[in-house]
């Protein structure tokens, strides 16, 4: 079977979110995937600012030590701005290079990377400027948003030893290598997240994977205690008449038996022969079942009969344990159904409710609602508790307990009823309160041209 093989992991899923373990894994994945984004986002940040310090403090150091050698150099434009150049050269990021100097009311560029500066008004560093000028002992920057670049204006007072302010240092610096080193490092981190958001998906199609073999080993390992219950069971029950016959038939060829006594015995053979046959009528019907071979004749007939005649058949077992048997069924009704599988379908029905009630009534009742027969067996018997409910159409369930293991049964009963009831395209619906009795419902389709 293939890592992905869809029915596996969707079955696998759909049983996840019914144990209380998924939410524990999904809670887990979740937390893993949003740390990861947090941490990856802090780090981004942190990542960022530590950039920014770095290029804001090479800059200023920068400024810090060319400012002496401006001084000597301010009143030497062209020594000055090949010595800019030169600075310019060794650090890319420059992209304006200026010495400025007051005259009159304006800020004149001395010196510049670009010549064609010279001589002309500054413009763009007001804020900086004044900075510079009001503590002339260091270094500022400011940053600004060009469209997409980012940038660094920074300034520095030129001053003499005395003191005297000659002029300013300018530079302005792109961001855009480093924002972009930083974009390509975020752009790793989606990358590496999207790889781990990837293992959790493999780990949780796993997970579901295995979620789904897990139940079916337990399922597995429940049918086949239920089938070692079985095998033992049925070579008990398949024994056990014969005993019995052997005992009774030793009996008669030992002769000096009475005529009357002689008939209560081929009487007592004769039912024990029935129950061996019975059960392995049932043995054959689920083979049968399993490999299709189970045939129906589909016809359209009134149930009434075949309800009657059971109810009627097994009344005797029912008043020798005490138990009264009431029949309501509308008459003239026609289904579409095969009449001896209903005959055992009903027939399980009513012994069930015989052999799994110690009192009361067992009441049968079939009324159409107008789209299907419906049939009910209701007993006053032993009922079944939720948990019983859910597996009572399973192969081979027998509730366990003395009480259910004192009758003999096979746990076969209701699992044939209900794959013969679905096979005529009706439902099996049971509704019950341990120790107050059961409801067995059959729904049948009714024939299509009688149905009122
Ligand atoms: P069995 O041969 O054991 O009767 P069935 O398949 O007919 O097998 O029934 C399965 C189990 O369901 C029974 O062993 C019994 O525990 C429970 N059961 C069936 N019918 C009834 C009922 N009317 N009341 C209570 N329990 C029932």
């Amino acid at each position: 079977m293939s890592m992905f093989d869809t029915r596996t992991i969707s079955r696998g899923i759909s049983r996840m979110f019914s144990s209380p373990q998924l939410w524990l894994t999904v809670f887990v994945a979740i937390a893993i995937f949003v740390s990861f984004v947090y941490v990856a986002n802090r780090f981004s940040g942190i990542a960022e600012d530590a950039q920014d310090r770095l290029v804001n403090v090479r800059v200023g150091s920068l400024q810090d030590a060319f400012a002496p050698l401006s001084a000597l150099y301010v009143s030497e434009p062209d020594v000055l701005s090949a010595y800019m150049q030169d600075m310019a050269n060794a650090n890319p990021t420059i992209v304006e290079f200026l010495a400025v100097q007051r005259l009159n009311d304006a800020w004149i560029i001395t010196s510049a990377l670009d010549q064609r500066q010279r001589n002309t008004n500054l413009v763009g560093y007001d804020f900086v400027l004044s900075l510079a000028l009001a503590d002339t002992s260091q270094s500022f920057t400011v940053e600004e948003v060009i469209g997409n670049e980012r940038y660094f204006r920074t300034a520095r007072a030129i001053v003499t030893r005395d003191g005297e302010t000659l002029g300013v240092l300018l530079t302005r610096q792109t961001l855009s290598e480093a924002d972009r080193q930083i974009a390509a490092n975020i752009a790793w981190s989606f990358l590496i997240l999207f790889g781990i958001l990837l293992l959790l998906l493999i780990l949780f199609f796993h997970h579901a994977r295995i979620v789904d073999y897990t139940e079916l080993y337990r399922r597995l390992k429940e049918v086949d205690q239920l089938k070692d219950d079985f095998v033992g069971m049925v070579s008990h029950e398949l024994r056990s008449p014969l005993t019995i016959i052997r005992g009774y038939v030793a009996e008669l060829k030992d002769g000096g038996v009475g005529s009357q006594q002689a008939s209560n015995l081929l009487q007592k053979i004769d039912e024990a022969a029935n129950a061996q046959n019975l059960l392995i009528a049932d043995i054959l019907d689920v083979a049968k079942i399993e490999q299709g071979k189970l045939e129906y004749e589909i016809r359209d007939f009134d149930p009434e009969a075949v309800i009657r005649s059971v109810a009627s058949g097994l009344t005797p077992a029912a008043t020798a344990k005490g138990l009264r048997v009431s029949v309501d069924v509308t008459s003239g009704i026609s289904i579409r159904a095969d009449e001896n599988r209903l005959r055992q379908v009903v027939t399980n029905f009513v012994s069930n409710a015989i052999k799994y009630s110690d009192t009361g009534q067992i009441s049968i009742s079939g009324i159409s609602d107008g789209s299907r027969f419906i049939l009910r067996v209701s007993d006053t018997g032993i009922g079944l508790s939720a948990e019983e409910v859910k597996k009572l159409f399973g192969k081979f369930y027998r509730v366990a307990g003395d009480r259910v293991r004192s009758e003999v049964g096979t746990g076969l009963g209701l699992w044939i009823t209900k794959q013969i009831v679905e096979a005529m395209g009706g439902t099996v619906s049971v509704e019950s309160i341990q120790g107050v009795g059961s409801h067995f419902i059959v729904a049948l389709p009714l024939s299509a041209k009688k149905a009122p």
